[in-house]
């Protein structure tokens, strides 16, 4: 039998397994767009309650979820605080200026993390010249960052700038499972710290589909209509959220396993002589840099001859995601694969 196809280019590459096709075909379910899908309701107050937040809205994509809380936070002429690799900025096709018509001001932080002094030097004094800076938005775990995590210190910090000036805080959160278990930090401080938080179901957690933007009841309320005007608002959607309750319920946990699986592969590349650095594996992530002998384009040919698929991720930068869809016979045939070029 050939060996199957491993597939390390993200953790949204996951098919959903029996058990999870099993819930998604066995669920109740009514007209979302109505407020009637029971499944729905179900998963939005799951993910809710675990993070100590009122209320969650079900969406199609993290994008959206990340999309619909900085319109509903923001108006045009104002300004959103973030990092300068962040997802919202970076891979959200220019989302801020399309649908909220806001600035960003831009930080340079440290493997995608930024600290409260940053923050608040960012903050836009009252002025007839400048945008009002309206949000603050982190991301956790960073994914340009190469999965890394904030310490809770940092982002106590964070929110304490964020309450003194009276200026929201919201957390992409597309990969916050992860964060949570490789930290053993709680999702209720998260809750109580962040006035928003977009996790992302489709990711490590192994749902084909969907994210929950999390917050107030009034500002879950306040973001339907914005959901509604992207398209975002959908019928009988408990299908797919019978398979994110099936996520939060059996895939949280498992996830340190891709975390003690991507720590493997980072210190079998560490090893290679055609590898110049690997950055600290701190979750599921493993970016890395080879040296100019080895061409990004030559190492990804090379690996797909293995039945290996990775991404390019920058100029000779290349990113390993691992998942529920990678298992221990697989991290042998890519240490195999590596230790043979
Ligand atoms: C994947 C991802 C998202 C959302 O992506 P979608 O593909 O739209 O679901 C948001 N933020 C981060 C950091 C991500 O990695």
């Amino acid at each position: 039998m050939m060996n199957p196809l491993i597939d390390l280019r993200s953790d949204t590459v996951t098919r959903p397994t029996p058990a999870m096709l099993e819930m998604m075909f066995q669920a109740p379910v009514g007209d979302d767009v109505y407020e009637e899908d029971p499944t729905v309701r179900a998963l939005e107050n799951e993910a809710a309650a675990r993070f100590g937040l009122e209320a969650g809205l079900f969406c199609p994509s993290g994008t959206m979820t990340n999309q619909i809380a900085i319109k509903a936070h923001t108006e045009p002429l104002s300004e959103v605080i973030c990092e300068q690799t962040s997802h919202i900025y970076l891979w959200e096709v220019g989302g801020i200026a399309f649908h909220s018509g806001a600035s960003v001001a831009l930080l340079a932080g440290e493997r995608g993390r930024v600290t409260a002094a940053q923050v608040e030097a960012a903050i836009r004094p009252v002025n007839v010249h400048y945008p009002t800076t309206s949000l603050i938005s982190l991301e956790n775990t960073h994914n340009r960052g190469g999965g890394s995590c904030y310490a809770l210190s940092e982002l106590e910090a964070i929110a304490e700038v964020s309450r003194r000036h009276g200026i929201p805080l919201h957390l992409d959160g597309a990969r916050i499972f992860n964060a949570l278990v490789a930290t053993g930090q709680q999702a209720t401080e998260y809750g109580r710290l962040f006035d928003t938080i977009s996790v992302c179901l489709s990711k490590g957690l192994g749902a084909p589909v969907g994210s929950v933007l999390l917050g107030s009841k009034a500002f879950i309320q306040k973001t339907k209509r914005i959901r509604k005007v992207m398209g975002g608002g959908m019928r009988q959607a408990g299908y797919l959220a019978a398979a994110g309750l099936y996520a939060l319920e059996n895939n949280v946990n498992r996830l340190a396993d891709d975390h003690r699986r991507a720590r493997q592969l980072g210190e079998q590349l560490a090893q290679q002589s055609y590898v110049a650095e690997v950055l600290p594996v701190e979750t599921n992530l493993v970016i890395f840099r080879l040296k100019p002998e080895m061409p990004a384009e030559k190492f990804l040919a090379q690996l797909e001859e293995q039945g290996i698929k990775a991404s390019s991720f920058g100029p000779q930068m290349i990113r390993f995601v691992t998942h529920l869809d990678v298992d221990d016979e697989m991290i042998t045939r890519i240490e195999d694969a590596l230790s043979a070029f």
